[in-house]
């Protein structure tokens, strides 16, 4: 459905996208995952018709965007970082300004209905959208990419700003969109890939670092030596408990999570499964384990476990 082809858009001396080559198949939601600055927006903007590249080809449903743009872009709903909205117009009025100059041909009135229920606007669609709340304006957002009914859609960072409830809200739709849509989407945070995205391609300083599925991401990206432990007991004495435990590296208290309770990261020798001997000798001691987990990778992690694996290889 989507093929980039040896990518690169140079601004001076600074390259933003650096030689990307990626597909994406028929309905499937993509993730660009990386930092700011990662080049995520830029290619994102090369797609979909906004800004060339320097080299390299975008091909949309067969159509290079450079030979035939208007066959790409009919194809393409894109929501931008920061979305065209117009705070003066009404939610209403705005989709229908958009209806025209998209030059849309389905019915007007049914389409933009479909579309408003798509993303649950109806209720708010008299209304000015400046008086909307974030997560409405990026449901409006969302509902220009959609008109038209095009086949993909690319959606830039959809959830940056949005409170904890509206972000969960959106991403439902995002799922939903991607029954009958190709989608792509671009995130600096690993947990929302993960929850959105059939495969994801880590982007770092315009390159890509990996192409995956969350699963063997999270599988090849394990931080499964480092653990987190939450025990009940005065702190020096659990310290030491856990500095005795045969093959451990690592001790840190990290401060109290939960009353009377200290969380500790733990880190074993290679190949030690502590987490055994750490259950028998807090018990020994009579100190409570609240909680046992593995310490969530963050983005830095995992472009430095990805780094060095290079390295390694
Ligand atoms: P992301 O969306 O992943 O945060 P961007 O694609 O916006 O990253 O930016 C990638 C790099 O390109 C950054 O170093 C950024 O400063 C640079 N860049 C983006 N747009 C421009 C521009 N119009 N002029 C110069 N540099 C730019
Ligand atoms: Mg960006």
């Amino acid at each position: 459905m989507i093929e980039i082809k040896d990518l690169t858009k140079s601004y001076g001396e600074n390259i933003a996208v650096d030689n990307i080559n990626f597909t994406v198949e028929k309905g499937e939601i993509l993730g660009f995952l990386g930092p700011n600055g990662a080049g995520k927006s830029t290619t994102m903007n090369i797609i979909t018709g906004y800004i060339p590249s320097t080299e390299g080809s975008v091909k949309v449903a067969g159509y290079d965007i450079l030979e035939q743009p208007s066959e790409v872009k009919k194809r393409i709903g894109y929501l931008p970082e920061q979305p065209p909205l117009y705070m003066d117009m009404t939610v209403k009025d705005y989709l229908h300004f958009v209806y025209e100059i998209k030059k849309v041909s389905q019915n007007r009135k049914t389409h933009i209905s479909d579309v408003m229920e798509m993303v649950e606007i109806g209720d708010v669609q008299k209304r000015l959208i400046k008086n909307l709340s974030k997560g409405y304006k990026q449901r409006v957002g969302l509902a220009q990419a959609l008109l038209g009914n095009p086949e993909v859609l690319i959606l830039d960072e959809p959830t940056v700003g949005l409170d904890p409830k509206q972000i969960i809200e959106i991403r439902n739709v995002i799922k939903d969109l991607g029954k009958d849509h190709t989608i792509i989407l671009s995130s600096h945070i690993l947990p929302e890939v993960n929850a959105i995205c059939g495969r994801v391609i880590i982007i770092n300083n315009g390159k890509i670092a990996a192409i995956d599925t969350p699963e063997n991401l999270s599988k090849t990206l394990t931080n499964e030596s480092k653990l987190v432990v939450r025990v009940a007991g005065e702190e020096s004495h659990v310290i030491k408990a856990l500095k005795d435990l045969t093959g451990i590296k690592y001790v840190e208290a990290q401060g109290q999570k939960e009353p009377d309770s200290i969380d500790y990261i733990i880190e074993a020798e290679a190949n030690i499964d502590i987490r055994k001997p750490l259950f028998y000798a807090m018990s020994k001691h009579g100190y409570p384990i609240l909680m046992l987990k593995s310490l969530d990778l963050t983005l830095e992690d995992i472009f430095l476990q990805l780094t060095m694996e290079e390295e390694a290889m």
